[in-house]
């Protein structure tokens, strides 16, 4: 699957590493989504079934629901010890959970040419590929949400399904039996479910390599270094992004739905903005029949994480859950707040007017 020129090692079944000796995967995702868990069956299924050696761990931010979380698998040859425990920076292979992330976070730093990037969305490699801009590397995709819905459990063991297809070196009966011990431990009643959903991942995923000699146009990998250190960090806990609340986004934590609004059968009830947890309803001051009256004019989708709530107490139907398709958020958006020009950049433009 990849081509390098010098230090190859071929694990049983033909995968490739670098001189280092290592075969690397990182997951992007989100708190909820199950990467963590997939991480650890994969490098279960490496270590217990392929005869590898294989080393996994996460990483979290504020280890809540819909913030974003990391998992890493580094593989290598049973004869090699895994000595590091440091980030996946280079990856081979990087599986993205929720295309959103692509709005947020740099989730395709570092990435090796000649490596996949496995999406979960519906549309095809080649209309990522051109959206990503990328070059140099391949794309998959595979509808894991909707094969997930379908089966009643998460999109991580499809995912797992698409990356054990992609990745080639590891035999699909490794990583079934890995999800097999997993689930049978703690929820044996979804054991059949997950293997199903693992099944349709692998054989339901497209996958579009690199076209040879292609030129590679990819991310450099993120930064490690922290931008502020006891050295540059500002006195006082300054903080730095005026307005962060404003600019605040939380549509990666949604996980594949969002409430689609109907103005035609809206009551204005006012219901949706009671339980709404992140105020995402918009209202404007209109003139009614005994005086001003409130209306409700829409839904700032950048800060609905998607829990639903709303259309659960909707007495009329106005609020429907609808899978959630790229670009709708954006187009049907209604924005809660009008950003301010900065005042510096207000006076500038009255003296150069
Ligand atoms: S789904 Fe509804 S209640 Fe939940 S955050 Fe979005 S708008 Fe608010
Ligand atoms: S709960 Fe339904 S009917 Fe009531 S204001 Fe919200 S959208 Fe309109």
């Amino acid at each position: 699957m990849n081509i390098y020129a010098k230090g190859r090692i071929l694990f049983p079944g033909g995968g490739e590493v670098l001189e280092e000796g290592f075969y690397e995967i990182r997951f992007e995702s989100i708190g909820g989504l199950g990467a963590h868990l997939a991480g650890q069956m994969l490098a279960e299924a490496g270590v217990l079934g392929a005869g590898l050696n294989g080393a996994h761990f996460s990483s979290y931010g504020s280890e809540k629901k819909g913030t974003p979380v990391r998992s890493y698998v580094r593989f290598c040859s049973r004869e090699q010890e895994v000595r590091t425990t440091s980030p996946v920076t280079r990856p081979h292979l990087v599986a993205v959970f929720h295309s959103r992330l692509f709005r947020t976070e740099n989730v395709l730093s570092g990435l090796r040419p000649g490596g996949m990037v496995l999406i979960n969305s519906p549309d095809s490699p080649s209309a990522w590929k051109e959206r990503l801009g990328i070059k140099g590397a391949g794309v998959g995709t595979v509808d894991a949400l909707g094969i997930a819905v379908e089966e009643k459990t998460r999109v991580n063991t499809a995912l797992l399904g698409a990356v054990t297809r992609a990745l080639e070196f590891l035999p699909p009966a490794a990583v079934k039996e890995a999800i097999s011990r997993t689930f049978r431990r703690k929820y044996p009643h979804l054991v059949e479910a997950n293997l199903r959903t693992f099944e349709r991942g692998y054989e339901e995923v497209k996958l579009l390599p690199p076209a040879p000699g292609e030129e590679v146009v990819l991310p450099p990998p993120a930064e490690v270094e922290p931008l502020l250190g006891y050295l540059t960090a500002p006195p006082g806990g300054a903080l730095l992004c005026p307005g962060n609340t404003v600019l605040n986004d939380l549509s990666a934590s949604r996980q594949g739905f969002l409430p689609a609004f109907d103005r035609e059968r809206c009551v204005d009830c006012g219901l949706c903005d009671a339980v709404c947890p992140d105020m995402c309803f918009v209202w404007e001051t209109v003139q009614g029949a005994r005086g001003k009256v409130q209306r409700l004019r829409g839904v700032d989708y950048q800060y609905c994480k998607g829990c639903l709530k709303c259309v659960e107490v909707c007495p009329t139907g106005a609020l429907e859950s609808v899978r959630e398709v790229e670009g709708y958020a954006e187009a049907h958006r209604v924005p809660r707040f009008e950003l301010a020009v900065p005042v510096a950049l207000a006076s500038g433009a009255e003296e150069g007017a």
